[in-house]
C-alpha cells in the first residue's frame, strides 16, 4: 500500500491532468499493430501506426505520461524501430521506453498488446510489464485453417502431411505451441480439438477465410472447445504468415483478465540497482543494467 506521501508526490507528477483515481504507472504503445478487441479486456494500447500522420505522433506525446513498453512485430520490425525512434527523440526523455519484440503471427499480435494493456495498470513498473510479456504469450493459444502445409515451416508439418497438401480440397488445422499440430480436416472425419470444454475461461478472435471453407466459427467452435468465437478484420500479413495465399487464424485467450494478471505478475522482483524500477529478468527492460555482469566485472576488478 502507498503512504500518503508516496501519493502526494505521485499525484505531483500528474498535475493538470485532473482528478486522478487510479495511479497507472506504466502504458503499453502497440507499433504497427491494430490492437484486437477482447472479451473481459476493456483497457486499450496507445497506438503508433507505421505510417502514421504526424498529427497521431503529437496525440500518442500528449497522453504518454508514464514509462511504456513498445510491442512490436518482429516480421516488420525496421519500419516499427524508426517510428519508435522518431517518438522517443520527441519525447526528449521525459518518460523511458522498454522496447519488445514479438515474434507472433499477426493477429495473435494484435490479441497480445491487448492484454499487455490489460495487464498495464496492475503493474508496478514498465520493467516488470516487459518482463512479464513472454508469460502473457504464452496465455494464448495460436491456431490456423490452412489448405496447404507444403511451404510451412513451424510447426514442421510431416511429409505426408505435405503431400496431401499437392490433393485438391485439401485442408489443416495446425497449431505452433505448446504441442505443434498439424492436423489434416477430412470432411467426414472428426475435427481435432486443441481445448476441452472452455467456454467459461477463454473466448476466440478469428480472422482470414479460406475459400470453400463455410462456417468457420461452428469448425473453430469445435476446436476450442465450445469457446465463443469473435470474427474480426484480417490484419496485413495474416496468410503470409503461414506461407500461403489464404488462411483463417483463430487466438484463444483467457477472459478473466484479474486473474491472468495475477499469473503473469507473480515474478521475484527487485529494484534495479541503476533506475531503481521493479524488474524481474536481466537485463534490466528499462535501462540495460545487468546486475549480475555488473558483479563480475566488480569481482574481477577486485
Ligand atoms: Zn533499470
Amino acid at each position: 500500500m502507498l503512504s500518503l506521501s508516496a501519493v502526494a508526490t505521485r499525484q505531483g507528477k500528474l498535475q493538470g491532468r485532473g482528478p486522478v483515481c487510479v495511479v497507472q504507472n506504466t502504458n503499453v504503445i502497440a507499433v504497427g499493430i491494430e490492437p484486437a478487441l477482447l472479451v473481459g479486456h476493456e483497457s486499450a494500447p496507445l497506438t503508433l501506426p507505421i505510417d502514421a500522420p504526424k498529427d497521431a505522433l503529437t496525440e500518442l506525446l500528449d497522453e504518454l505520461r508514464e514509462d511504456a513498453v513498445a510491442i512490436l512485430p518482429a516480421g516488420r520490425l525496421e519500419p516499427a524501430l524508426r517510428r519508435l525512434h522518431v517518438l522517443q527523440s520527441a519525447l526528449d526523455g521525459r518518460c523511458r521506453i522498454a522496447c519488445l519484440q514479438t515474434e507472433l503471427s499477426p493477429l495473435a499480435a494484435s490479441a497480445l498488446v491487448r492484454l499487455a494493456a490489460s495487464v498495464a495498470p496492475e503493474a508496478p513498473s514498465a520493467a516488470l510489464l516487459a518482463d512479464a510479456v513472454p508469460a502473457l504469450e504464452h496465455e494464448l493459444l495460436v491456431a490456423a485453417v490452412l489448405p496447404s502445409v507444403l511451404r510451412l515451416r513451424r510447426p514442421k508439418p510431416p511429409f505426408g502431411a505435405r503431400l496431401r497438401s499437392l490433393l485438391p480440397g485439401a485442408r489443416f488445422l495446425v497449431s505452433p505451441e505448446p504441442e505443434p499440430v498439424v492436423a489434416s480436416l477430412r470432411r467426414a472425419g472428426a475435427v481435432p480439438t486443441l481445448l476441452d470444454d472452455a467456454r467459461d475461461e477463454v473466448a476466440v478472435v478469428a480472422a482470414g477465410r479460406v475459400r470453400g471453407l463455410q462456417g468457420p466459427a461452428e469448425l473453430l467452435g469445435e476446436v476450442f472447445g465450445g469457446a465463443q468465437i469473435d470474427e474480426v478484420d484480417a490484419p496485413p500479413g495474416l496468410a503470409g504468415r503461414w506461407r500461403v495465399t489464404q488462411a483463417i487464424e483463430a487466438v484463444a485467450y483467457p477472459i478473466d483478465a484479474a486473474a491472468m494478471a495475477r499469473r503473469v505478475l507473480g515474478l521475484q522482483a527487485a529494484p534495479c540497482p541503476w533506475c531503481g524500477e521493479p524488474h524481474a529478468a536481466l537485463p534490466c527492460a528499462l535501462c540495460g543494467h545487468d546486475r549480475n555482469r555488473a558483479l563480475t566485472r566488480q569481482e574481477i576488478a577486485v
